[in-house]
């Protein structure tokens, strides 16, 4: 017995424009725009929710598009789709390849929105099978991090329906045609962190006339590297690279300061603070120790949030993709890596599922090497590499993917 939601996923997309998505989909490809500049790629997403329907309106939080359809009592459902691209020069051959030279849609951000334009379209055609409200948006750059933070400071749940619940999906190797799912935590919080030191500097032949920023930095960056190993418990996941260290202008002169960049990856806000805390405790230490002048600042720059799906949201999505496509086509990936702002946009503790469709086409996939699944998913290209190229059959497959899990909510 099928459910209400997948039946009626299934009636709305059955006959999907397929060519004209596929056309939208070429398009998009062939002109990326790096993380707040989706000038162009919002106008399209804007232009196509007006034609359906939805009250629009561009340009919340720079270029970020909101549509917005009431359809009576219900619940509020929002349905996000990320906009931009990446610096990276494309060498696949295809036909529609990126004529913006040295930007790609290497993270498949083109797909995100071409799915978002055939769902809204199906939902809004299909209007007297549900009941509720849906808020459709076109997030700016989370490449960067700051699309969704900037989408909320311009009042999106101000001057917007707040939502009961939010669904994000994202394109992602693998044999096409896969939905990977994971009931709590899915994805790594990543921040970037900046410690300028603070020495005295001078003629390199005087070192006693000076407090060294060099050898400083370098005692920071040695022992980081104890965070991880001697403060933290072995049964965590966490990355700390010193990705940038910076002093200094020639060889004779002892510089007055020096710059560190480094990266965390984490799976909890409670390690992410933690390590926060002990690199301010030691870069503040050694600094100490050495004699600095002042006391060396560190400050936090970008940051993603850890991604934890919402159990009994993300359940109610895995039934009904189940349903839709298949027991077989559903996996959990389980806690990955990557990195994604979508999460703040659930603002507040909103629940929220966010999941991986896979796209990766079949021959390619036949031809990558290794024994299991893991093994053939490195081999293939992934998202930034400057060969990644989604099959277009997942056009289809995951506008039906966002209808279906809209309807666990709104339908009848
Ligand atoms: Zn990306
Ligand atoms: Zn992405």
């Amino acid at each position: 017995m099928i459910s209400y939601a997948a039946r009626t996923a299934l009636d709305l997309t059955a006959d999907l424009p397929a060519p004209a998505l596929e056309d939208l989909y070429r398009d998009l490809h062939r002109h990326p725009e790096l993380s707040m500049r989706e000038h162009r790629t919002a106008a399209a997403l804007a232009d196509r929710l007006r034609k359906a329907g939805y009250e629009t309106t561009e340009g919340i939080g720079g270029t970020g598009v909101v549509g917005v359809l009431r359809n009576g009592n219900g619940p509020t459902v929002l349905l996000r789709a990320d906009m931009d691209a990446l610096p990276v020069a494309e060498e696949t051959d295809l036909p529609y390849a990126s004529e913006t030279a040295g930007v790609m849609h290497a993270c498949g951000h083109d797909m995100h929105v071409t799915w978002l334009v055939g769902a809204a379209d199906a939902l809004a055609m299909g209007r007297d099978t549900w009941s509720g409200t849906l808020l459709v948006v076109g997030q700016p750059a989370e490449e960067t991090g700051e699309g969704a933070a900037a989408m909320l400071k311009d009042g999106l749940y101000q001057r917007f329906p707040r939502p009961d619940v939010l669904l994000g999906q994202h394109i992602a190797p693998g044999p096409a045609g896969l939905y990977a799912h994971s009931s709590g935590l899915l994805m790594s919080a990543a921040t970037d962190i900046n410690i300028l030191v603070y020495g005295r500097g001078g003629h390199g032949s005087r070192p006693e006339t000076t407090v060294d920023p060099v050898v400083t930095a370098a005692y920071i960056v040695t022992r980081l590297q104890t965070i991880i190993s001697r403060e933290i418990a072995a049964r965590e996941s966490a990355v700390l690279t010193v990705g940038r260290f910076e002093a200094g202008t020639r060889h004779n002169i002892i510089p007055s300061e020096a710059r560190i960049s480094l990266n965390l990856r984490t799976q909890s806000e409670q390690i992410c603070e933690r390590m926060i805390a002990s690199i301010r405790r030691i870069a503040a230490g050694e600094a100490a120790a050495a004699g600095c002048p002042r006391e060396p600042e560190v400050t936090v720059g970008n940051t993603f949030p850890v991604t934890v799906n919402d159990p009994e949201t993300d359940g109610r999505i895995t039934e009904v993709h189940a349903e839709v496509f298949g027991a077989q086509s559903i996996f959990n990936p389980g806690p990955v890596m990557g990195s994604e702002d979508f999460p703040n946009l659930a603002e507040g503790n909103l629940p929220y599922s966010y999941w991986f469709v896979t796209g990766t086409p079949a021959p390619i996939w036949e031809a990558a090497e290794g024994e299991d699944l893991m093994d053939r998913l490195a081999a293939v290209p992934s998202n930034h590499s400057p060969y990644f190229a989604p099959d277009l059959s997942t056009v289809e497959s995951g506008v039906r993917a966002i209808v279906s899990a809209a309807l666990a909510y709104l339908g009848y």
